[in-house]
């Protein structure tokens, strides 16, 4: 793990949020009858090596399953840390030639792993691969590496992941606590906009970690007004095998958004999902606003608590 990101650790608090994620704990032996290796069904919907196909226009690809560290609440625990994992073109090629023939793609996700692990070399390698699939017009990147390891988005990096500048690219990183956001950080974040990528964050809800409103709307401010990252998915902790102890209830998470709505900018708002077990994709579970109807007639919650009546007005 870099020696930056254990640096952010106050070594005083054994509740740290940092050393939460970074540090193992005992209670990660502990698994619960419903969890899984495979969580979220990655493997179900694989039809060739490194690649995972699952909505119809975009696709998950693999370029390695290293990473620059390894979260200790990471929904890929299983499938990554394997040191035979490492990025090698020729093990992408049945992934490539998938993608070329799927017409229908329009997005392909370079995940893992930590596709930003690789060098500036063999990411312009992939890249220049992938610009010569027509049909894909977004490459978007998954990655923590702004986060555990800033200093590595130099502008080689980005040079590489930006080619001629004629594909959008996309950038979600993955910060889940305003601390992860210090100036090495924030400089990564302002680098890859510069460069005109689209820059958006996933978190994580964790127990211990984020799942109070105060830490949310820290986290999701700073990622709009410091670092030009919208927040966009903030994903339920999945059914892997030992992380029970970072696992909120859905309840809370609905309590949590329901609180940020209205308080904070829709702009910092993400939106809460759960990937569903084996496969059946990804579903918002936010904080219902409809409290009761009757046909046209809707009652909505409003964000300040109060109720309001509305009655639709429809042409006959
Ligand atoms: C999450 C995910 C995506 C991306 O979904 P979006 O809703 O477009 O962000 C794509 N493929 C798989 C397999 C995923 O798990
Ligand atoms: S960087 Fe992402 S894939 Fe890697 S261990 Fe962390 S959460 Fe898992």
């Amino acid at each position: 793990m870099p020696q930056s990101y254990l640096d952010k650790i106050d070594w005083q608090d054994p509740d740290d949020p940092i050393r939460r994620q970074a540090v193992p704990s005992p209670l990660e032996l502990e698994s619960l009858p419903g969890e899984r290796p495979d969580p979220i069904g990655d493997a179900a919907h694989s039809p060739v090596p490194r690649l995972t196909h699952r909505y119809p226009t975009r696709a998950l690809l693999y370029p390695t399953y290293v990473c620059s560290m390894y979260c200790r609440h990471c929904f890929r625990k299983e499938s990554i840390n394997d040191e035979a994992a490492g990025f090698s073109m020729a093990a992408l090629e049945p992934a490539l030639a998938y993608l070329a023939e799927h017409t229908e793609l329009r997005e392909v996700i370079l995940t893992g792993g930590d596709p930003l692990t690789l060098s500036d070399v063999q990411l312009e390698a992939l890249r220049s691969r992938l610009d010569a699939i027509e049909h894909l017009s977004l490459l978007r990147v998954h990655t923590r590496v702004p986060v555990t390891l800033p200093t590595r988005v130099t502008p080689g990096l980005v040079a590489a992941l930006r080619g001629d500048g004629s594909r959008m690219v996309c950038v979600v990183t993955h910060f889940n606590h305003p601390r992860e956001l210090d100036d090495d950080a924030l400089t990564a974040c302002r680098r890859l906009r510069e460069a005109g990528f689209m820059l958006l964050n996933q978190s994580v809800l964790l127990r211990g970690v984020n799942d109070e409103v105060e830490v949310l709307a820290e986290l999701f401010e700073k990622l709009v007004y410091r670092a030009g990252a919208k927040p966009y998915y903030l994903h339920h902790c999945d059914l892997t095998r030992g992380v029970s102890h970072f696992r909120t209830s859905i309840d809370r998470g609905r309590e949590l958004m329901a609180a940020l709505r209205g308080r904070i900018s829709g702009l910092c708002l993400p939106e809460y999902v759960l990937d569903l077990p084996g496969g059946d994709g990804k579903v918002p579970i936010g904080p219902s606003f409809v409290h009761a109807r009757d046909g046209q007639r809707w009652c909505f919650s409003t964000w300040a608590g109060g109720l309001h009546h509305y009655e639709e007005q429809l042409r006959p």
